[in-house]
């Protein structure tokens, strides 16, 4: 069979590694090896690495270096954060705010400390996936320790108000998290505009390796680890430190701040021309969430009488990659916790198809992609019993 060209269109599961990162980390996989807490030379090489690491994930987000404590990933750090600032903080009161649309590191984090003895308030969105700062305000109470809300969402794109968030919080002296995994590298994330306290984020959404994230941390935020050990990173996250991993993560960091402008632009171009074009071909096709606030290469599709998961796997077969839903669901079958917090009924859910632009992608196989989507639509509707 003849060599396939395949066109990747799922940036939100996953980016892959930049040239530039790779090229930074492959030192620390050979020569430059030394764990960072041994004394002699490689030890000092090695924790060089690592606090210049930390100034440049910094940088990023507009904090100060000592307030970036790496971990293995998103999931990790959304852990910390949660578990952290939950247990630590119980005497002041034992209730979290969050919403239905969370990834699941958040949600399943909440779950847990339900079970510890914490009430969790998730608040609905509006049917373009905002949270409402007069519903956040109403769900606050003297109890109420923290306030987690993503910066954008993972399967819609939708970014949340979080500077009106960020004011209330402070006003009311709760402590603010936000999972920026899908935010950071792509749009401005500076957490003191913003109002966080605390920001998740993951090396591998934003052309870095997979296994490797960050916590910021707020200077004074009291927070109490959730792996014991020999102290690393300041007693927050035990552990010999992946290096390499967070070497990767400091580049994709400084070449997202670089590209920023220039890739929002282009992506959005290109996510609008999708848009455009898919909703002319396909009949019954909508846009879950909204065109406004959202991130400049996500879009995702509703179509009806069509099973997203078909949809997929023909796309797949014609060599054009995305996703239904979110990639961490994907595997079950129930419908997107996410689309049904934006009102849509669960058969509406089936029928999802999410395409998230990235580097890579050009307006050519934007084209393509389009036309291809028109063809697996009607191929399925054509054999669907429900037809039209
Ligand atoms: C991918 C993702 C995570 C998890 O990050 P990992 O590094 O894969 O653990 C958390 N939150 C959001 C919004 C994500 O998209």
């Amino acid at each position: 069979m003849s060599e396939m060209k395949r066109i990747y269109m799922d940036h939100s599961a996953t980016t892959p590694v930049a040239p530039e990162v790779l090229e930074a980390m492959m030192p620390y996989f050979s020569e430059k090896f030394g764990n960072a807490s041994s004394l002699h030379s490689f030890g000092l090489e090695a924790k060089e690495a690592l606090e210049e690491s930390r100034e440049k994930v910094a940088g990023l987000l507009g904090a100060k270096p000592e307030e970036i404590i790496f971990t293995s990933g998103g999931t990790e750090s959304d852990n910390l954060a949660l578990k952290g600032i939950a247990r630590k903080n119980q005497k002041s009161g034992k209730h979290i705010i969050t919403t239905r649309v969370e990834h699941p590191a958040i949600l399943e984090c909440c779950r847990r400390l339900e079970k510890e003895g914490f009430e969790v308030t998730y608040l609905p969105v509006t049917n373009e996936g905002l949270v409402e700062i007069a519903t956040l305000e109403s769900a606050i109470r003297s109890d109420t320790i923290l306030i987690s809300v993503m910066h954008a969402n993972n399967e819609v794109g939708t970014i949340q108000p979080l500077e009106e968030i960020g004011r209330l919080a402070a006003e009311k002296d709760i402590y603010l998290h936000t999972d920026a995994v899908q935010s950071v590298g792509k749009i401005p994330t500076d957490v003191n505009k913003l109002g966080v306290d605390l920001l998740s984020l993951s090396a591998h959404k934003l052309y870095g390796p997979k296994g490797v994230g960050a916590l910021y941390i707020r200077k004074g935020t009291r927070l109490e680890s959730i792996i014991q050990g020999g102290g690393h990173e300041r007693g927050l996250r035990s552990g010999t430190e992946n290096i390499a991993g967070i070497v990767g993560l400091a580049r994709a960091a400084e070449l997202g701040r670089e590209t920023m402008s220039t890739e929002t632009e282009r992506l959005t171009r290109l996510r609008d021309r999708l848009a455009e074009l898919v909703l002319l071909k396909v009949k019954e096709s909508w846009i879950n969430g909204t065109m406004k606030m959202r991130l400049p290469g996500n879009l995702n599709f509703g179509f009806k009488y069509v099973e997203g998961e078909s949809l997929l796997l023909f796309l797949d077969s014609i060599g054009i990659n995305v996703s239904t839903g979110s990639a961490c669901s994907s595997h079950k079958l129930e419908p997107s916790h996410v689309l049904l917090s934006l009102g849509l009924k669960p058969e509406e859910c089936h029928g999802s198809l999410r395409i998230t632009l990235g580097r890579s992608n050009t307006m050519e196989e934007v084209d393509y992609v389009a036309l291809g989507i028109a063809k697996a639509v009607e191929r399925f509707r054509g054999i669907s019993a429900l037809g039209r």
